[in-house]
């Protein structure tokens, strides 16, 4: 969904609008977190934006910042609830991605053991991305940054 696309068009925008139910965890004028209807552990929450953002890229500078605002009180809160051994805070960006609810969401996972059904894990590169190679790809990007 573009930038600007009818708010009823999107499951997110409707939880939000409150046409679709949500079990909310926290709200101000500019974010509302909620459980994930299914979620992967105990304490799965979505934390998303209230104006409509498909992706990371459609985001300003001051929309991010209030976003991750939120992001420790709700982090605390899950920690202090359950506990868990660990959290992963995650975000699909596009389908290629895992991304299947295209208004942009935060997912904050905690983590409790081996079995909790959450697998991460990717298989690091070194031969291909010695220090040279990082050293071009870095260069790379920071002349995407400044320009
Ligand atoms: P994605 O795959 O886009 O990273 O994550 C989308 C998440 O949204 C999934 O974990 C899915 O369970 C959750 N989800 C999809 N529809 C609903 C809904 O109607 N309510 C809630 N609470 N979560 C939803
Ligand atoms: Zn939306």
């Amino acid at each position: 969904m573009k930038r600007g696309a009818k708010m009823t068009e999107c499951i997110f925008c409707k939880i939000i609008e409150g046409t679709i139910p949500s079990v909310k965890i926290y709200e101000d004028e500019h974010v509302y977190a909620f459980l994930d209807v299914m979620p992967v552990t105990k304490g799965h929450v979505l934390l998303i934006p209230k104006t409509h953002r498909e992706n990371i890229y459609e985001f300003s500078e001051e929309e991010a910042a209030r976003l991750f605002a939120a992001a420790p009180k709700i982090a605390n809160a899950l920690k202090e609830e359950f506990d868990p051994a660990g959290m992963n805070l995650l975000n699909n960006t596009g389908e290629f991605a895992g991304q299947s609810v295209f208004h942009f969401h935060l997912h904050f996972i905690p983590r409790y053991d081996d079995t909790d059904g959450f697998q991460p894990g990717w298989l690091p590169k070194t031969s291909e991305f010695p220090s040279e190679r990082l050293t071009e790809l870095g260069h790379a990007i920071r002349v995407q940054l400044e320009s």
